[in-house]
């Protein structure tokens, strides 16, 4: 028999907010989900990580990949952020392809799953959308440099167009330099993020707005970024002349803290409990509506993650957000 599954809720974090900021009319139909997931690659689950209390079996891909699955399906994301994406071709792509979905994709250049035998290709980030709330108006897959130099790490960056509101929107995914001593890597990495995103927010053409002013198209940028609050890559972000926020602080009482773990396993080295993953958005064009909750320690289990109720080390973020009703 199998447990049961990670049950979390919805908080609504604007109920009750007093002088909560107007939405568009109709605000629940014009919701955007967004769900945000580091799934593990298959590869470095099994070949690499050293997942101590979690059992080989219960990273057996035939198995695990409907465990993802469900767990996508359960909130159908209109936007799905993926990291460590080493079964888009033969997977995700197709499946997702028959549930309306379309995707991008981008390997990392050199992945460390193709050090592990019996590899099934690079590990990389995917972009998909739900393709009846969204047309695509153009999706580009960055290589991040620090200081000019390329690295190891990308990111996918897809505008589209919102089909109900017919409002744009430009979406991101990234995957930071992992480990302790590259957090200058990921500040860099952050930073040239950073600046792609402002390039390619601004209007084709158009004149640029002054320094300090928000993005022409609004963002939502999601990834994991290796990276805990206290960091100089998420200090960077959140001080943005983009002027982004991080929506998982909804969650909080004071709405300023983020949560205490996304991300939760025992590896030889020791335990792991902490936040690294995070959804930002365009704080002056989207409303947070909704925010799911974590899952509890209880729930999570004495093992910790990933285990055969849950597939991945990463516990998936899931927004719901409405655009800001548009100045006339
Ligand atoms: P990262 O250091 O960013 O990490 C790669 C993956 O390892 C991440 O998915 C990360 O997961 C996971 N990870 C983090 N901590 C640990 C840990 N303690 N034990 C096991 N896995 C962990 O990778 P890079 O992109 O820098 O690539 C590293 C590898 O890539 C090298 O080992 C090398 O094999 C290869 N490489 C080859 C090059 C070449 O010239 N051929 C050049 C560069 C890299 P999470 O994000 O969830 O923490
Ligand atoms: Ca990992």
């Amino acid at each position: 028999d199998r447990p049961p599954r990670l049950l979390r809720a919805f908080i609504f974090p604007r109920e009750g907010e007093v002088g909560r900021e107007e939405v568009d009319n109709s605000a629940t139909q014009r919701t955007i989900r967004v769900m945000q997931w580091n799934i593990l690659a298959q590869a470095l689950g099994e070949g690499m990580d050293s997942f101590v209390n979690c059992p080989l079996e219960a990273l057996n891909w035939a198995e695990r990949k409907y465990l993802i699955l469900e767990e996508i399906l359960t909130y159908r994301p209109h936007i799905l952020c993926l990291q460590e994406v080493d079964h888009y071709f033969d997977t995700f792509q197709p499946i997702l392809a028959s549930l309306g979905y379309r995707g991008n994709f981008c390997p990392k250049p050199w992945s460390p799953c193709l050090d592990v035998e019996g590899n099934n290709g690079p590990d990389g980030c995917a972009l998909f959308y739900d393709e009846a709330r969204f047309d695509l108006v153009d999706s580009v897959n960055v290589r991040l440099c620090a200081v000019l130099i390329p690295t190891n790490q990308v990111a996918v960056v897809t505008t589209l167009r919102c089909r109900v509101t017919g409002r744009r929107l430009c979406v991101a995914v990234t995957h930071l330099k992992a480990r302790s001593g590259w957090e200058c890597l990921r500040s860099a990495q952050g930073s040239d993020l950073l600046q792609n995103l402002t390039t390619l927010t601004q209007s084709p053409g158009g004149p640029s707005g002054p320094i300090g002013t928000a993005p022409d198209t609004p963002l939502l940028v999601c990834g994991d970024f290796n990276a805990v609050p206290s960091e100089d890559v998420y200090q960077r972000f959140a001080s943005s002349p983009l002027i982004l926020d991080s929506a998982y602080k909804r969650l909080s009482r004071d709405g300023l803290s983020e949560p205490a773990y996304t991300t939760w396993k025992i590896r030889p080295t020791g335990e792991c409990c902490t936040t690294l993953d995070y959804i930002w958005y365009s704080r002056e064009a989207f409303s947070v509506d909704a925010v799911l909750d974590m899952p509890t320690e209880e729930q999570i289990g004495p093992n910790r993650l990933p285990s055969y109720i849950y597939p991945s080390d990463h516990l998936s973020l899931v927004c719901d957000f409405s655009f800001k009703k548009q100045e006339e």
